[in-house]
């Protein structure tokens, strides 16, 4: 049986420190010129609608081409800032060794399933040494769709074109810290494998219909995957 991975990133594989919603903020300001001091919630959201729902904060009505502006200096902004980033965040305790054990078994494909627009997702993977062990063209991305569920199929039909093999509901694995996550498997068509380092509790995401829960990456290998 073929199977697939699809790993969010922030408080599943990294933590940026800080340093992710100062890009934010950053590029935001650069983008649209206007100074922000808060932005809209970011936990599990995909990044259309965290730009947008800061958009509407500061009454900014016609956002013409800025998102995708905004996704090339987020990008640009995260690479100039990876040595901080380094130093400030890190590489969730689990993630370097879940990530090798996976890429190791046979029939196994792994790769991400993130609200980040792609060309940063692909920044932080790098800043942190993981993007080895994922193929990044067949992910699914906050700039593929702002609807999370909606990115799963997406994945899905990007890994069968690579491998030929067919993924389902039963064959596809999310792993993922925030109730987002476990709503896009859910609704999406994949299983959910949560992982309490984010914000979420192991109680919340049980709650939320998580039945594979763990405390952190350290224990993702025993999975019966
Ligand atoms: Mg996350």
């Amino acid at each position: 049986m073929h199977k697939l991975i699809l790993w969010d990133i922030d408080h599943t594989l990294i933590e940026t420190g800080g340093v992710g919603s100062e890009v934010f903020k950053d590029a935001f300001e650069q983008v649209t010129g206007r100074k922000i001091d808060r932005l809209a919630d970011v936990t599990g959201r995909t990044e259309q609608v965290i730009f947008r729902e800061t958009l509407d904060l500061y009454d900014i009505e016609d956002p013409g081409d800025y998102f995708e502006k905004f996704v090339q200096v987020q990008a640009a902004s995260y690479r100039a800032r990876a040595d901080e980033m380094c130093q400030r965040g890190r590489a969730l305790p689990g993630a370097r060794e879940a990530l090798q054990a996976f890429a190791e078994l046979p029939d196994i494909t792994q790769t991400v399933l993130t609200g980040n627009p792609k060309p940063s997702a692909i920044a932080k993977l790098e800043t942190f040494g993981l993007v080895h062990y994922l193929d990044l063209e067949i992910g699914a991305y906050g700039t593929d769709d702002s609807i999370r569920p909606n990115l799963v199929p997406i994945a899905q039909a990007r890994a069968t074109t690579r491998t030929g093999h067919t993924y389902t509901r039963e064959t596809t694995y999310i792993i993922g810290d925030t109730k987002s996550d476990v709503e896009a498997a859910h609704k999406g068509g994949a299983q959910i494998v949560a992982v309490a380092t984010g914000d979420t509790t192991v109680k919340q995401l049980r709650d939320a219909g998580a039945l594979q829960v763990l405390s952190s990456l350290r224990e993702v290998t025993e999975l019966p995957l």
